[in-house]
């Protein structure tokens, strides 16, 4: 038989699978039993209508059979089976698009990716160097076989079987001095192997055992044996038992399984709804946000059972937005099995249980941030943008349920505060909540504003990410106290004499100022003294509510809202020698004021982190006054 070549990226895989020194070699029996329990799934759902393909409930089973002297393990399930369409297309092709491209960004980690993103079949060749597939579809007379020994491809042909389902020979690799394959078909491994990853499907795994048969037996008559099918496993799905019983460590490895997550997560939520509907569910915070979580192709979701069965996937309604980085399963007994998504959408029951995860999964976060701040913070720096840009987008309708779950990094030695602590610990004579924009800390610090607001004694909350800012704005203010960003032009941080001080000086120097600004044309808004800069020359602040950091971001943003300007107003230093300067040179030097007018506003530019349009023009103006 001719041989077919794996894809390009599926051939990757299985070079990997094959050469990999992955330590736990033994989660391949946990994914072909998890592909076995999902094809009896399959079957069992299309049962539902036809009525044809249906078993009784109790002849679905996944076997598991050794030979230690052909070095062979069957799995074998009644399942949906596998067409030679299924077998070229979804055994051809690997698991989890997108772990590749992570592979290859990666290059030396390529033993986690294994545990990161569950490999399914492929994984079967970390301990197999040859496998034979014979699967009967669902539907069909036709029995097909697949071979494979690995990277040169494999063959597909017709083959002899009775029943509908797939079983799956895996002949073992041979020992080597670092690898020991044969535990792989001893009795005691296979049964601790099923009960540490598998204990919780809910069709029965089960292997013939010798058993001695009970009976009284004669002096010196040998023991007599006979073979017994046993049920390796519980099949009470986890979520099902009560918390008290189920270890952490079984929660995780669930959580690693059926999440595709190599992380352990960072709060496991187990919890009960009774009443009106009884609903087992089981949920996870991540430690870590999957790769694609800020792209458009992330699908947030809960999988839904109905007593045991699984009916979606990843139902969306579940959760909202701004938790749709929690993972997990909600079981409930009231939802109809065959039950169509549009239905689900109205559906009251589940309405109640998403109000009811809603609320659990705030408090759990809440109690975090009060009790294990640590632990908040790293959670928060992997999905906290998720809960601002919520906050953003929803016009502030999820307001309530979430400014208190938000934190920033503070000017209070860099650490990050809740808006509740920084309200509470606001002197008397501050009136607003201060922020300052930037791309980092370092560079907000460097803002001469900042340093301006923190010489007042008051707090800046460090606003680092695109959508800090905005959210702001939707927030407007807490406990009454409005935000206030430090380069605002209005910003009120002086007393009333000092502010009537600089309303005078820029009264009498009102000429110089406009000869200044007409100087820097349409560029600025305004040209200002202040007096609340301390050591720096110059400032760039803005009027009106959009800052240079929000039009930076709107720049950024592809089509949409380019052309919005932040209204920038120049203030120069009243209290600097280059304020001096300027009156001595008004109406004696104006070729001179003219080139200082643009050198002090290109620096101002330069000092809130934007570019300046023309770079050349500047370092002449500077080489000139050298
Ligand atoms: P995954 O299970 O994560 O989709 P796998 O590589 O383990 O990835 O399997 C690929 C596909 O092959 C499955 O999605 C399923 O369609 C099919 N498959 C694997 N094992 C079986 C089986 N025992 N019975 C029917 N189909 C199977």
């Amino acid at each position: 038989m001719r041989k077919k070549q794996f894809k390009t990226e599926s051939k990757k895989m299985l070079d990997m699978m094959i050469n990999s020194i992955y330590t736990h070699k033994e989660i391949f029996l946990r994914e072909l039993i998890s592909n076995g329990s999902d094809a009896i799934d399959k079957r069992y759902f299309r049962s539902l209508t036809e009525t044809s393909f249906g078993l009784e409930r109790s002849e679905y089973k996944i076997r598991l059979e050794t030979n230690p002297d052909e070095r062979t393990l069957k799995i074998t399930d009644n399942g949906c089976g596998m067409d030679k369409n299924d077998l070229e297309n979804n055994l051809g092709v690997i698991a989890k698009s997108g772990s590749l491209e992570f592979k290859s960004e990666n290059e030396d980690e390529d033993i986690d990716i294994i545990g990161q993103f569950g490999v399914g079949f492929y994984s079967a060749f970390m301990v197999a160097d040859k496998i034979t597939i014979k699967t009967k579809p669902l539907g069909s007379d036709i029995a097909f076989i697949w071979q494979s020994e690995g990277v040169d491809g494999y063959t597909i042909g017709e083959c002899e079987k009775d029943d509908i389902g797939t079983e799956i020979t895996l002949k073992m690799k041979e020992d080597t001095e670092n690898e020991n394959y044969s535990v792989f078909l001893e009795e005691s491994k296979i049964r601790e192997l099923v009960k540490k990853y598998s204990d919780y499907i809910h069709y029965p795994i089960t292997m013939d055992t010798e058993k001695r048969v009970e009976k009284e037996y004669a002096e010196g008559e040998e023991p007599e044996f006979e073979t017994v099918e046993e049920t390796l496993n519980s099949m009470v799905p986890l979520w099902k038992r009560s918390p008290k019983e189920v270890s952490e460590e079984e929660y995780n490895n669930f959580y690693h399984e059926k999440f595709f997550d190599f992380e352990d997560p960072a709060k496991v939520i187990h919890t009960k709804f009774e009443g009106t509907s009884n609903c087992n569910i089981l949920l996870y915070i991540p430690k870590k946000a999957p790769f694609d979580y800020y792209t458009k192709d992330f699908e947030k979701g809960l999988q839904l059972y109905s007593s045991g069965v699984m009916i979606m996937e990843k139902c969306a309604d579940l959760l909202p937005d701004y938790f749709s980085f929690v993972r997990g399963v909600v079981d409930s007994a009231d939802l109809s099995l065959n039950i169509s998504r549009e239905m689900l959408q109205h559906d009251h029951q589940l309405k109640v249980i998403a109000k009811a995860i809603e609320k659990k999964v705030k408090n759990e976060l809440k109690k975090m941030l009060k009790s294990e701040r640590e632990k908040y913070e790293q959670f928060f720096a992997e999905f906290g943008r998720q809960m601002k840009y919520a906050i953003y987008s929803s016009y502030g309708m999820n307001k309530d349920a979430l400014e208190d779950l938000i934190i920033y990094k503070s000017s209070n030695e860099k650490k990050y505060v809740t808006l509740e602590e920084y309200v509470s610990r606001m002197p008397e004579s501050q009136s607003s909540i201060y922020y300052a924009s930037g791309e980092s800390v370092d560079k907000i610090e460097m803002l001469p504003q900042t340093k301006a607001v923190m010489a007042k004694g008051y707090e800046v909350l460090y606003f680092t990410e695109d959508v800090d800012e905005f959210c702001a704005k939707i927030l407007v203010q807490y406990k009454e106290k409005p935000f206030k960003n430090v380069s605002d032009g209005d910003i009120d941080i002086s007393t009333e004499e000092e502010k009537e001080k600089i309303k005078k000086e820029n009264e009498s120097e009102k000429d110089l100022l406009d000869f200044i600004k007409a100087q820097l044309g349409d560029s600025v808004a305004e040209v200002k003294f202040t007096n609340t800069l301390e050591d720096y020359p110059v400032c760039l602040s803005t009027q009106g509510g959009i800052s240079t950091e929000m039009q930076k971001v709107l720049e950024s943003q592809p089509g949409g809202m380019n052309g919005i300007k932040a209204a920038e107003v120049l203030e120069i230093n009243v209290n600097h020698k280059v304020a001096e300067s300027l009156k001595a040179l008004y109406g004696k030097d104006d070729e001179k004021l003219k080139s200082y007018a643009k050198i002090l506003y290109a620096q101002a530019r330069l000092i809130c982190g934007l570019s300046i349009e023309n770079p050349t023009e500047l370092s002449n103006l500077v080489c000139e006054l050298m």
